[in-house]
């Protein structure tokens, strides 16, 4: 039986993106509210009925988050230029060594703009 299962994250951050127009709202020194989705797939074990355990997950993921929340994003290695596609890659960089069954990162900008990287 194979599935997928997701675990939801959230953090706050500041970032301006450099690479937009000039004159572009995004240019300025701005927050969100950033959601993002850990997507795991693989077969479910019949005798123990679950996939992962969401909390390991959180193990993994927690110490990620801690590194964005309530930082300047563009001051990050790897995230100078800090547009969700780009949000999307680093944080798949640094948790799909520890986490195999990493199959998408899903990261919501704002409540109606999201961005999916498959790795
Ligand atoms: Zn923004």
């Amino acid at each position: 039986m194979r599935l997928k299962l997701s675990k939801t994250f959230r953090f706050e951050a500041a970032h301006d993106l450099p690479t937009f127009p000039d004159g572009h709202k995004c240019r300025r020194l701005h927050g969100h509210s950033f959601r993002f989705d850990v997507v795991v797939e693989g077969d479910v074990d019949p005798a123990l009925g679950y996939l992962i355990d969401y909390g390991e997950i959180k193990r993994i993921v927690d110490p990620i988050v801690k590194r964005l929340d309530h930082y300047y994003l563009n001051d990050i290695e790897g995230l100078s230029n800090p547009t969700s596609e780009m949000i999307a890659v680093w944080l798949w960089q640094h948790i799909r060594p520890q986490l195999p069954l990493l199959t998408s990162v899903v990261v919501y900008e704002t409540c109606t703009s999201m961005c999916e990287y498959n790795g």
